[in-house]
Parts: structure tokens; sequence; C-alpha cells
């Protein structure tokens, strides 16, 4: 069985929480897309960690968890990430981490680019991580980046060096006019870094082939969530990478097979970490209740999430774009200090009303158009099984998997693993 678990809005759905609860019946967990520009919080009996690069399978003991090909991995990042879950008691090893020989390398200079021009935009600013990822998805693209397979070759990347890095001085230097980054430097870094992690690299093709004909079962998990996807989200407010389930058999090395099944993380209301359109955002003192309420603050950077209701169109559109089979509705419980919940319906876009979730500047100007629904100003999260639920908490769920039109199975109600609802 091959299952994506993959964000429906703007990411920080709690996807990794998901992916540790549903990572029970899987052999395998891989990431297919992105770098350390994701942050997944997963609560579990060993404690409370921050995944970036690792797939959230590498909490459990006997999970093999593969970081595919569709990745940028920087490996200072990896280092400090890896150190800190062996200073909490995991294990990670060649033999529960597999790194794909096809990844890219993100190099200490994609990061700087990513300030420098972040720095240039000023106001413009794209909101990015600042952790080079668009910079290096760039470089991928014109086919000038190392890839961890490379690493076999520390002499060959050692002749290639100086041209890859002449070429980026043109930018760094010529164009910032920041000091020029240099092939020793880079070198020095490759082998601090990059080489203790050799004995992890792996043809992660040809190992999930090999796993999926002995019938064992594969979890995909997305970083970020469908409206920061490259192609179908809100650009340039977007990652650089593909995070859509569709792309998951490819970026994580198995592009021949096809999914069984994909499960939607969608949350109880909106989130959206950066800039770009938030059509449902709150402001002043009702947004700060419901920050406050989700303890919504970005786990990769720290910084505040802008909040909102939930939100119909996009919602919807990030059902279609993901293909969802199912939802897992999250942080119903962050809702109930509420007497009434707001919902955005529609938008309207220079008067006309409209349930379309559009592009460009029909989506910057799009107002929201919003229903109430009655609040159940209970605690929930306590709550095993949807009759439990309080009627209005029921039909909160019931009415945004109508006007979704997706089943909505799991409904999490706190973050710890076994905080959920099956229905
Ligand atoms: P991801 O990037 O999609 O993995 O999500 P994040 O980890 O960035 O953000 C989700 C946050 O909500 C994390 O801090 C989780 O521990 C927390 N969380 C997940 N599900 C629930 C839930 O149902 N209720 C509450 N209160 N918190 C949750
Ligand atoms: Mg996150």
């Amino acid at each position: 069985m091959l299952t994506a678990i993959v964000g429906i809005n703007w990411g920080d759905e709690g996807k990794g929480r998901m992916v540790d609860l549903l990572s029970e019946n899987y052999s395998v967990v891989c990431r297919y897309q992105g770098g350390n520009n994701a942050g997944h919080t997963v609560v579990n009996e060993r404690g409370r960690f921050v995944l970036n690069l690792l797939p959230s399978g590498i909490l459990r003991p006997d999970t093999v968890n593969v970081m595919g090909p569709g990745m940028v991995i920087d490996f200072e990042h990896l280092t400090g990430e890896v150190g800190r879950l062996r200073a909490a008691g995991v294990s990670v090893t060649p033999d529960n981490l597999r790194i794909s020989d096809r990844a890219v390398i993100c190099m200490p200079y994609h990061k700087l680019l990513d300030e420098l021009e972040e720095d240039r935009l000023g106001d413009a600013r794209f909101g990015s991580t600042r952790r080079g990822i668009g910079p290096v998805y760039g470089d991928k693209y014109l086919k000038k980046t190392l890839r961890v397979g490379d690493l076999y070759n520390l002499r060959d990347v050692e002749r290639r060096l100086p041209d890859l890095i002449g070429w980026k001085n043109l930018t760094i230097h010529g164009g910032y006019g920041h000091a020029p980054y240099t092939p020793e430097e880079a070198l020095a870094w490759l082998r601090a870094y990059a080489l203790p992690f050799v004995p992890f690299i792996c043809d992660t093709t040809r190992y999930l082939t090999e796993a999926a004909k002995a019938g064992k079962n594969i979890l995909f998990e997305a970083q970020l969530g469908a409206l920061r996807d490259v192609d179908y989200g809100i650009i340039p407010y977007t990652s650089s990478s593909c995070c859509l389930s569709s792309y998951a058999p490819i970026g994580a090395g198995i592009p021949g097979q096809k999914l069984d099944r994909t499960i939607g993380i969608m949350k109880a209301y909106s989130t959206c970490v950066g800039e770009g359109p938030l059509t449902a955002e709150m402001h002043g003192p009702e947004a700060d209740r419901l920050r406050e309420a989700g303890v919504e603050y970005g786990a990769a950077t720290g910084r505040p999430r802008r909040v909102g209701g939930f939100d119909v169109p996009a919602s919807r559109y990030g059902i279609l774009v993901q293909g969802a089979d199912e939802i897992a509705l999250t942080k119903l419980d962050v809702l109930s200090y509420l007497d009434r919940i707001p919902v955005c319906v529609r938008y309207r876009i220079r008067g006309e009303e409209t349930d379309r979730f559009p592009m460009g500047v029909d989506l910057s100007e799009a107002e929201p158009v919003c229903e109430y629904l009655p609040g159940w100003q209970c605690d929930i999260s306590a709550c095993r099984s949807f009759d439990e639920l309080p009627a209005a908490a029921r039909d909160y769920v019931a009415y945004i998997e109508r006007a979704t039109g997706c089943r909505i199975r799991y409904i999490s109600v706190g973050a710890d693993r076994d905080a959920y609802i099956l229905r």
C-alpha cells in the first residue's frame, strides 16, 4: 500500500502529527520534496520534537526513513537535527535513515543568496524562510548543483567546484556586491558536514522498488500545503518544489508506482506563515486570541502565524489539486473558546461573489463572505469518539465536510499522538 499524507492549506496543518500517528502501519516513511524549511512538530511518549529535514517516521524504532531525490539537503542543518534527536535518545543510523544519492545538496551559498534577495526585495519580500530553498531549486533546474551521490567522489567535486562557484560569484559578488564565496570554503563545509553522512547514502529507487515488491507499506510525507505548491499555489508566496500527492512517488524515488490512497491534512481554521493573500484573515484582538489558543508560531522559524477562519474555496481547491480521498481535520479543540465560529464560504471579487479559488490579482482583491456557526464552548480534548463531541462540534465537522465535498475520517483534538477521533 502506497499512501501520501499531504497538506490541504498553507502548511502547518499538523502533517507531522498525523504521520507520527498513522506511520504505525507503515514500514517506510519518505520525504519527497523541500528541505529544512519544513517544521513538523511531533508530540508522543518520547517527548516533543521539531523535525525539519527528517521524515516523521524517525521517531518509530522499526521504521525506515527515506529522504528522496526530490529533496534539497543542507547537511549542516541535518547534522544539528540528528544530533538533537540522538541527545534525546532517538537512534539515527544507516539502518533507519536512507538518503537518496540523487537528492540535491543545499550549500551555504544558497542560504546566503536567499538572504541577499529577501533583503533586496525589502517590503516586497516573498516571506522566504531564508534557508536557501528557492536558490537551490533554481540551480537544480539549471543543472548546476551537487548531488548527494557526488560525495562518493570528492576529488571530482573538488575539480568541479571552481567553475560552479565562479559562476555563483557572478551573482553573489558581481550582482549583490557581497564578498565572494570560495571553493575552499565549500570543500571544508562538505568535509565537515556532508561526508559523515556517506554511510547513509542509498539508491532509494532500488530500495523502494524492492520494498514495494515485498508488499511493504510505504508512506509519503509532504512538507508544506497545497497552496504553497510551486505550480498550483499562490505564486510567488509558494515554496519552490512540488508538494502535491501526485509528485510523491517521483520525489521519493519510486516514479513508476501509483498511490493507493491520499490523506489530506486540513486545519479547522486558517493559518499562514509569511506573506501573500489570506482572504479569511483575522486582525487585532480577534486574531491574537486564535493565535494564542492554537499556539500558532512557526515551528521552523518561530514567526507568529497569521490566522483566520476556515476558508472553504481555498480548502476545496486544496482537496482538488491533492486528489485527497479522505481528510484528517486537525486542531478542532482550538476553536472551543468561540461562541460563534466564522467560516469563509465564498469570495467577493470586485462586487461579484464566487466559490472558485482564483489566482493573481483576483485573489489579492478577494474579500471573504462569511457565515457563522454556533460554537460549543467546552473542552473537547478528551473526546475519543464522534458521539462524545458536543452537537455543535459535530455540526461544524459535518458542515465543513459538506462544503468541501471530501470525507473527514480523522478528527484531531490535541497534539498528543492519541488525541484523535476515528470516524
Ligand atoms: P506540519 O508542518 O503540518 O507538520 O504542522 P506543524 O507541526 O508546523 O504545526 C501544527 C502544530 O499543531 C504543532 O505544534 C502540533 O503539535 C499541533 N497540533 C497538531 N494537531 C493538533 C490538534 O489537533 N490540536 C492541537 N491543539 N494542536 C495540534
Ligand atoms: Mg509546519
